[in-house]
């Protein structure tokens, strides 16, 4: 039996940050046990949404790698200099590349650890092995299938870390009937060139949300299919912008984690309530403009492609009209509107913990569901008869703040684990 010294699951940009900081360590050599599975049959950082213009929330030094060791060859910065864009690239005095040129710089990355990682693998179940005449959990069993063939396969590993990512959320009313085209923002990109291949077409196009991709999304309908209208429909008065000054940009530093750590729950509670606007059901403030003029002009030339449709919340789809049910909330009315497209920009959950069900009598929750993690990102254990490390990525916004689920603390959250892991207490 093959057993492996360390298996990441999912091979995004978290676990992509692991394998760069396992490299600095020389521990991804010839005689290395160490994989990686990723479900899908490539590397793509959030492919449905590569909307060409669409711009990074965070600034390049928050690569994989420059926060911990700005010395490292897997800096954006070495990235631009190996495609020789790095000095047109200063002279575009940008902080916030373009998201297809982030993923064009993931991707660079991740070819280099090609050997590492088992693509087109979904690891769909673990179990704990627990040594022969003792109660002792040695190693996990992870069991896997190739999307294409479902081949099965179990591998063994005495060490994982978990970064699965966020999954989307579509309301059980909205999958109802397949011939009614709606789509999540996952899958916005991959809808428009399978569902609406005619560019100059009248489609109607309704939109639902009030964050970063609702807005991104009503643009690029708008600006692709230049005789279609775009309906964006929300629950709020108005669009809102992420906070991203510099003192609340603080939030997402490495010292707010440890310092995060020490408080109490319903103090960690109250600042991260404090902070959503950050980060949830916000539009970058540039964004905001942009869209904001677009409509001014529209109104110049008696144009109204764009319409936006404040206090309105989503109820769901009457398959026969191919009507969005909407309630307006002001008055508690229920208006249905006409659609050709309907694109769900309504958000994400974490799934990273459901994949641990099957031993969660060995893990410490502090409520249900809920996994308490160390400040390594190891999941604590009841007792020391569990010996493998598990590490979750992107799960403990809860307990380690803000930066969680996003990209800002790769550089750090990949050096502790990867310090954690090659600790042998
Ligand atoms: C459109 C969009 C734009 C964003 N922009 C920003 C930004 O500008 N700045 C920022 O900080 N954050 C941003 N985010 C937040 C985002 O969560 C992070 O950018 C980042 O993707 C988190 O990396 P990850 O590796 O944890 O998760 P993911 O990128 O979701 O990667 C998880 C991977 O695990 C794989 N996987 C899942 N389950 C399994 C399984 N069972 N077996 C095998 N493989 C599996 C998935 O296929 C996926 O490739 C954005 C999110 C979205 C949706």
């Amino acid at each position: 039996m093959q057993i492996y010294d360390f298996i990441g699951i999912g091979f995004g940009p978290a676990n992509l940050s692991v394998a760069v900081a396992l490299s600095e360590k020389n521990m991804l050599n010839d005689n290395a046990k160490i994989m990686f599975v990723e479900s899908k049959a490539d590397f793509v950082w959030h492919g449905g949404m590569l909307i060409p213009e669409a711009e990074m929330q965070i600034s390049f030094f928050k690569d994989l790698v420059t926060l911990r060791n700005p010395t490292s060859p897997f800096t954006f910065i070495n990235y631009l200099a190996e495609n020789d864009r790095l000095e047109s690239f200063a002279n575009l005095k940008h902080f916030f590349p373009r998201r297809v040129e982030y993923n064009d710089y993931l991707k660079w990355a991740a070819k280099k650890f090609k050997n590492y990682v088992k693509y087109g693998t979904k690891v769909i179940k673990i179990e704990p092995v627990v040594a022969e005449g003792s109660d002792v959990v040695e190693y996990l069993a992870l069991h896997l299938q190739n999307i294409s063939t479902q081949e099965k396969e179990i591998i063994y590993a005495k060490d994982i870390s978990l970064a699965t990512g966020i999954s989307k959320i579509i309301p059980e009313y909205m999958r109802a009937n397949p011939d009614i085209k709606i789509s999540h923002s996952d899958d916005f990109l991959r809808s428009l060139e399978t569902d609406f291949t005619q560019r100059n077409s009248d489609y109607k196009f309704v939109v639902v949300g009030s964050g970063q991709s609702a807005a991104e999304i009503t643009l690029h309908l708008a600006d692709e299919y230049p005789n279609a209208k775009v309906d964006l429909y929300f629950r709020n008065y108005a669009l809102k912008p992420a906070d991203e000054t510099e003192f609340v940009n603080e939030i997402f530093d490495s010292d707010t984690v440890e310092t995060f750590l020490t408080f109490d729950d319903d103090f960690r509670e109250a600042v991260l309530e404090n902070h959503r606007n950050t980060n949830y059901s916000v539009v970058d403030p540039k964004l905001i403009s942009i869209l904001y003029e677009r409509l001014y002009y529209q109104k110049l030339i008696g144009s109204e492609q764009i319409q936006l449709h404040r206090f309105h919340e989503l109820q769901g789809i009457d398959s026969h009209s191919k009507k969005a049910i909407f309630e307006e909330l002001v008055d508690n009315k229920t208006v249905s509107f006409e659609f050709d497209g309907l694109f769900l920009a309504t958000g994400y959950e974490i799934i990273a913990t459901d994949i641990v069900k099957n031993f969660e009598e060995y893990l410490v929750y502090d409520v249900e569901d809920r996994l308490v993690l160390d400040t390594n990102y190891r999941v604590k254990t009841v007792n020391d008869d569990f010996k493998p490390k598990i590490f979750i990525q992107g799960a403990s916004e809860h307990s380690h703040g803000m930066s969680e689920t996003l990209l800002s603390l790769l550089a750090y959250r990949s050096g502790k684990i990867v310090a954690r892991l090659i600790d042998s207490a």
